[in-house]
């Protein structure tokens, strides 16, 4: 995919906001530090349009990337930050709670999960949640520069059997320092949206 187009839209606080141009919608999510920001930034050939979280975890926002004039990635909050207060933790739960089930534009959603450690507790219980729902995912190895090659498929297959990665579910090996994935993550993409 060649972006010869992408701005950031909005940092919507509530569904009023979101856009209305009824573009098939990408959503991301992944613990705080997982490499988000810097996924984005590399699938759309941009150093710094996703900020690099300066306070991880807190921005209770969904940012909107319209791309092309075809789609949109939507940023959701880091989850799973240890100093985010149980409170936070809950509003984040109900207010991504309800985009994700009734946002008809939601095509997919890119969990990212650092390939050098197993999914944490946190990250199962987003798959389990999203599995339930029937939400079709895409999952994301990030920081795979940071695991030598041939140790990858054995970390994949952590990733699969921690999560139970059900079948139609695809596990992308990506690095934002190398572009590793980035052609295969993008074929998925607009695979799921349709394009
Ligand atoms: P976010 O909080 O999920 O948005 O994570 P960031 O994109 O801000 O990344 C967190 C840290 O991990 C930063 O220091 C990045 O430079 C680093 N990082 C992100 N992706 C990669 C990657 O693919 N390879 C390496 N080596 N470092 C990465």
């Amino acid at each position: 995919m060649r972006v010869t187009q992408a701005e950031f839209i909005i940092s919507a606080v509530g569904p009023d906001q979101y856009p209305a141009d009824g573009l098939p919608e990408i959503a991301l999510a992944g613990r705080s530090n997982v490499g988000k920001s810097s996924l984005i930034n590399k699938m759309i050939q941009r150093k710094n349009l996703a900020r690099t979280s300066s306070q991880p975890g807190k921005t209770q926002t969904l940012n909107y990337y319209r791309i092309n004039g075809e789609l949109y990635f939507v940023d959701l909050p880091g989850y799973g930050y240890a100093k985010v207060s149980k409170s936070q933790r809950e509003q984040w739960g109900k207010f991504i709670e309800s985009y994700l089930l009734k946002r008809e534009l939601l095509r997919a959603l890119l969990l990212l999960i650092d390939i050098r450690h197993p999914p944490t507790r946190d990250d199962v219980a987003m798959y389990d949640w999203l599995s339930h729902y029937g939400i079709p995912v895409c999952i994301v190895a990030t920081k795979a520069d940071k695991v030598p090659r041939g140790k990858w498929q054995k970390h994949v297959k952590v990733i699969r059997e921690t999560l139970f990665v059900r079948g139609g579910d695809p596990i992308v090996v990506f690095s934002s320092e190398t572009g590793q994935g980035k052609d295969e993550l993008w074929s998925l993409i607009l695979e799921r949206a349709g394009k």
